[in-house]
């Protein structure tokens, strides 16, 4: 029996994404720096620094106001910075040229700040089709975060439509993060691999007041041995090298072309192939 397993031969996978770039990432990030979770800011940069009431049904009043651009860098180092566009407009109302406009002027607004290649990215509202697709592609964005809840712990197939797990604090939460956590033994009959993947707005901690409950998950979910705590893009590329393995015709001997280790279980025994290394079962 053959299995994939993530970075460093762990059976598991966490990651969060948190979207608008408002002020309230900084508590958060500081949070997810304490219990080393890690997870991926999709940001606006046509909207730093501007002021505003957040919209939503919450108990509690609370700001939409955005981040500065010089605090960028500093604030996101260790997790992933990603296109949420120029402006979060609804993208399926825009023609090619503008889609274009807003992701690639994001990309080189970010990248200036940041300092690497921005290719990820959350769609503004969550809202996509055919075409935005295709010029996303042409934009170079590797993959695009969909606000449709799985309810599961799958990796995706189609990662220009990355649908998360749950949002954060959804009713579906707990029952996926006690399936998450569940020991090696009880789940060694998934021959897929696991992947816990939450979404969110910083400023729905304030709104439902449920900041107590993010530190809660946050420490549960830390310091597991079998967890890889990965960005969304560190994800999309292992699981490249996952797709970009050659299996010979009889399945004994596996090739990893590409520049990056990928971890296996086979028959039992967690295999590291190194990169450009042909395995050999047997
Ligand atoms: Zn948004």
């Amino acid at each position: 029996m053959m299995k994939p397993l993530f970075y460093n031969g762990k059976e598991k996978c966490l990651t969060f994404s948190y979207d608008d770039g408002v002020t309230q990432d900084r508590r958060l990030v500081e949070l997810f720096n304490k219990y080393g979770i890690r997870g991926t800011f999709n940001l606006d940069s046509g909207c730093f620094g501007k002021l505003a009431k957040a919209n939503g049904n919450f108990i509690k009043e609370t700001t939409h106001n955005k981040i500065e651009e010089s605090e960028v860098a500093q604030l996101y180092k260790g997790h992933e910075v990603a296109v949420h566009t120029i402006s979060h407009p609804n993208l399926v109302y825009l023609n090619k040229d503008a889609i274009r406009y807003e992701v690639m002027e994001d990309r080189k607004n970010l990248e200036r700040l940041v300092g690497y290649p921005v290719t990820g990215m959350a769609y503004p509202f969550g809202t996509y089709d055919d075409t935005v697709i295709s010029v996303l592609k042409e934009c170079g964005i590797h993959y695009s975060r969909t606000t449709v809840a799985t309810k599961t712990l799958g990796v995706p197939r189609d990662f220009m439509a990355w649908h998360p797990s749950c949002h954060f604090g959804d009713d579906t939460m707990e029952m996926l993060i006690t399936r998450f956590l569940k020991d090696k033994t009880e789940q060694s009959h998934y021959n897929y691999q696991k992947l816990l993947y939450i979404w969110g707005h910083s400023y729905e901690l304030d709104g439902h007041e449920t900041w107590e409950l993010m530190e809660e998950t946050l420490q549960r979910l830390s310091g597991q041995p079998d967890v890889w705590y990965a960005t969304n893009i560190e994800i999309f590329f292992y699981e490249q090298a996952l797709q970009n393995l050659e299996y010979s015709a009889d399945r004994t001997m596996i090739k990893n072309p590409s520049a990056m280790p990928v971890w296996l279980l086979v028959d039992g025994k967690t295999v590291e192939i190194k990169p450009g290394e042909t395995y050999i079962a047997g």
